[in-house]
């Protein structure tokens, strides 16, 4: 088991919110300092926040869990499921109105590419 799946798995079972970015082998956490988006190194598990400069490890993030919960991180593949569902719901209730399935389309179209210019 690679010390990258270990990284990961802690973030998953502790369900807390995390970007992972393989190409930069970096995963994105909410800051246990001050909330903003902390980087970690996937396979070292060193982790630094820009925003408030603190750093530490996993086994840092590990004490914290067990006294306090993360915070929230804006996470764009959930989000557009969310978007997704609501939409999916509301042309369920409106079946005739045919611009919200082109209104889903769009707005994963739209996701897609932003995706594919970062
Ligand atoms: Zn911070």
């Amino acid at each position: 088991m690679s010390s990258e799946y270990v990284h990961l798995s802690f973030f998953k079972t502790h369900k807390i919110d995390y970007i992972y970015h393989p190409n930069s082998k970096t995963i994105e956490f909410p800051c246990i300092h001050c909330q903003h988006a902390a980087k970690m190194s996937s396979k070292s598990s060193e982790w630094f926040c820009d925003h408030c400069h603190q750093n530490g490890n996993l086994s840092n993030l590990l004490e914290f869990s067990k006294l306090h919960t993360f915070g929230k991180l804006f996470v764009p593949k959930k989000e557009l499921k969310r978007i997704i569902q609501i939409l999916n719901r509301l042309s369920k209730k409106y079946p005739d109105e045919c611009n919200l399935s082109s209104l889903k389309n769009r707005i994963i179209y739209l996701v897609n590419y932003c995706n594919d210019k970062n």
